[in-house]
Formats: C-alpha cells, structure tokens, sequence
C-alpha cells in the first residue's frame, strides 16, 4: 500500500498503532543468509544453525589440584598423626603422557589438567601431604596426612562436554561464554547470519558534521553519530551516508550508496509536513513509502518503506524516515529500527531489552492518544517499601521531556512507557520500563 504523501493531506487519516506499524515493518524480513566466521570475530554474531559438540571434554580423567595421584584404598586411615607413606612413582603434567603407573603403596606427582595415570582413582592435593610446594624434583616419598575417597579432585571423562551432543541452538547470540563453549566443544568457526547493513543518512540544511565549525544558523549533526551508535549496538554493520540538503535531488543523490549497499537505510530530519520536508517524495521515487504517522511521542512523524531492488540486487532495502528531532530519532530506532536489523541478524528476542516493573517518584503528563516513552532515571526503593511488595526501583523524569532534550536521554537509564489512553499518571503509579543499560546501584539522591 502506498500513502498518500502530497502537502494538505499530512494531518489526515488515523495514526498506526505502534503493533500494528513494527507488524508492517517487520513483514517478509527473515534473518539473513549464514556465513562461516572464526571464533575470534563472532562476538554478538547469532547463529544460524545449532552447535554439537564435536568432542569429549575433559578426553579422559583428569586431576583438578596439583598433588598426587594415588589408590584411594592405600589412604583410607591416614591422619596428620598416622600419615601414610607412599613410594613416588612418576609424574603427571599436563599435556604429557604419565611416566608411571599407581600400584599398590605408590603415588604418581600429578599437576592440575593432567590424566590421572592409570592404577589412580583419586587425587591427594599438595596441601595434604608433606611434600614442599614448588619443588622442582621427583621426592622419592611422600606423607599423605587425610584420606581420599575414590574419585576425589578427580575430573571425570566427559563431565563438562560430550561428543554428539547439542551445545548451543540455532539463534544463540554469541557472548563471551558461549564462543568459549564453541572453542571447547571442537570448533573453530561457526555458521553464523550475515551481520545486517545499514547506512545512515541526516537530512537538514542546518546541519554540518559532529566536530566541524559552525555557520551562523547551523547546529551539529548528532543524529549521524547517535544512530550509527544504535545500529552498531544491535548488531550491524555501518555506513554514513553524510548530510543531504532539504532538496529532493540531493537526498536522492546521497540514497544512492546506500541503496546498492545496505539492507537498512535510516533517514533523519524531513519526514514532517514542513515545506521542505522530501524524504517521504524521496522514498517513493526509489520504492514504495508503507506508513507513515506512528501513535507514539515523540516520534509520531516516523515513515517507512521499501525500495526496489537495484542494478544486479533482488533483496529489497528497507527505508527508515525517522523524525529529525534527537530525541525522536533515538526512540524511534529503538522501537522500530532495532527489532527489524536484530530479525536480520537472526535474533528471536527482537527487542533484546529488560523490562521492568517500577513506580514513578512524581506525576507525569504527556500528549493524548499516544503512547510515551519517558526519559527515566532508576533509583532503588526505600527498604521497608520493598518490603511493603512495592517494585524494587523508582523512576523520575531524567530531564526536561521535550524531543530534543538530549541532556535528559543521554543520563536515561530507561524508557517508560505510558499507554495511548492515559494522559496523566499520578506519583507512585506503576509503569513499565525498557531499560536501556545496566543500572547500578545509586544512592536515593540518583548520585552514582
Ligand atoms: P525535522 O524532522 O527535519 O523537521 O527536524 C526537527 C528538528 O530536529 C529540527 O530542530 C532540526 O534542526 C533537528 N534535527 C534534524 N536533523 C538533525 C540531526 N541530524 N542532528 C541534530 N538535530 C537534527
Ligand atoms: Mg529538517
């Protein structure tokens, strides 16, 4: 469906809900086609088809201390009064094969990792025995002061891993933990979704890039750096596209790139019903504009839209016209941009983010009809309230509420979020917020 963009009709026609417009959005986008990554370039990547464990892990029995290897039957009466002594063996290191076995009334010196020599069914650490820490000689003897049960400090063949067995699904995201059990488990690469593109276009003629003097009636570009941020945070690969003019050629002409390259393109600035607003005249030059006006604050002017594919592409580019206040360009990435560039990276949670049950500290007011997301500040609850089975944060305004308040988002710890039908909620009501970092613990007076 395509909408009607001409100049008079803005105004007109209901606003999307906010379902109902990342529903459209979300449409026909599927995860993104599987690529071969090595571990050590992975992180945050999601895989695209599950993990088994191509190995047995520990490979065999191995020691968990630095001690010895013994028969845990030799040692069953030993005591600091009545030690036991064994005659040593050989050595056990790890990465080597044992030198010796255990036989009756003998003992292997065996080191952390090391498979436990055969004859061996428990290990005595260092500490229970008299033999000195860190000698670098074989003692020909040595003292055990405690017994062992069979099985003591002793790490099982396949206790952690299986070979065979599933260790990570399809759709895993890849954390530190998880490229770790990769490694473990036999792999070197894994089979993940190719990372999303998305390029990154300001529109506005008062705009000049983040750091560059300014002209008489210019301000810093902040959308550019902010939402390249948002795209890399969930998950994708960047471009920037730079600052077009407000006129239709110009933007036209900075889209190019953007359209042979990115699966995602995200506009900001000149979605409104300004007379030199031509972003939605632009996407329907290169495609179809799909929406437009989202019942939400800020944000409410939101577009989007789909080109037709290219020279020698067939996928379609997905295009964001996102409001241009700063405010408004942030939130709005992050309601709709970021659930569809994570579907792209093969993510199930497309929001990837927290919510959280809290109560405001004082009353807010927002626009009717629309569904808000405040800037929030979190601070943990007074004790007894807690007790009382209130929710354990408090949330206050962060700062002034208007959409280009950077100030305020940028000491957000969260947004909450406030339904179409409320115009008003008083102090200590409870709200829900998507919480937008880890929150430490702060003292009451919000101090970190
Ligand atoms: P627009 O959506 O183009 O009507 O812009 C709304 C407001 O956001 C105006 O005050 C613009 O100056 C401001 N604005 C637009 N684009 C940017 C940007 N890239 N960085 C900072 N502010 C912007
Ligand atoms: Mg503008």
């Amino acid at each position: 469906m395509s909408v009607d963009v001409r100049p008079g009709r803005a105004a007109e026609g209901p606003m999307l809900r906010l379902e109902e417009a990342l529903a459209r959005m979300l449409e026909g986008v599927e995860p993104l086609p599987a690529e071969g990554v090595e571990l050590a370039g992975a992180h945050g990547r999601v895989l695209a088809a599950q993990v088994a464990s191509r190995l047995t892990l520990p490979p065999w029995d191995n020691s968990a201390m630095d001690g010895f290897a013994v028969r845990a039957v030799d040692v069953v009466g030993a005591t600091s009064a009545r030690p036991v002594r064994l005659a040593i063996s050989g050595e056990a290191a790890a990465g080597r094969r044992a030198t010796a076995g255990v036989a009756e009334g003998t003992a292997v010196r065996i080191l952390t990792g090391a498979p436990l020599p055969a004859g061996a069914d428990a290990v005595v650490p260092l500490e229970d025995t008299d033999a000195p820490p860190g000698a670098a000689d074989l003692p020909d003897s040595v003292a055990v002061l405690v017994p062992a049960a069979a099985g003591a400090h002793v790490r099982r063949r396949g206790s952690d891993l299986r070979a065979g067995y599933p260790l990570l699904p399809a759709g895993t995201a890849l954390d530190p933990a998880a490229l770790a059990l990769a490694a473990a488990g036999g792999y070197g690469e894994v089979s993940v979704h190719r990372r999303p593109r998305v390029a990154v276009l300001a529109t506005g003629d008062e705009l000049a890039a983040a750091g560059a003097e300014l002209g008489p009636a210019q301000i810093p570009d902040s959308n550019s750096v902010g939402l390249g941020a948002q795209a890399t945070e969930a998950g994708a690969e960047v471009r920037m596209l730079g600052i077009a003019a407000d006129r239709l050629d110009d933007v036209l002409r900075h889209l190019e790139v953007g359209l042979a390259w990115a699966d995602v393109v995200v506009v900001s600035g000149g979605v409104s019903v300004g007379a030199h607003d031509v972003v939605k005249e632009a996407f329907e030059h290169v495609g179809q504009m799909e929406l437009w006006r989202v019942a939400v604050q800020p944000g409410k002017p939101l577009c989007f839209g789909r080109a037709t594919p290219a020279g020698d592409r067939e996928d379609e580019v997905l295009l964001f016209g996102l409001p241009g206040n700063p405010v408004s360009s942030f939130v709005t990435f992050e309601l709709f941009v970021r659930p569809v560039v994570r579907r792209l990276a093969g993510h199930t949670d497309l929001s990837g983010r927290q919510v959280i049950r809290v109560r405001l500290s004082e009353p807010v007011t927002k626009a009717s009809g629309r569904r808000a997301f405040l800037r929030v500040r979190l601070t943990p609850v007074d004790e007894r309230d807690r007790l009382a089975g209130e929710p354990p944060w408090e949330a206050s305004l962060a700062g002034g509420q208007g959409s280009h308040v950077l100030s305020a988002l940028a000491r957000a710890d969260g947004l909450a979020v406030v339904g179409e039908d409320d115009d008003s909620l008083p102090a200590g009501a409870a709200v829900d917020v998507i919480s937008l970092r880890h929150v430490a613990r702060r003292s009451p007076d919000g101090a970190a």
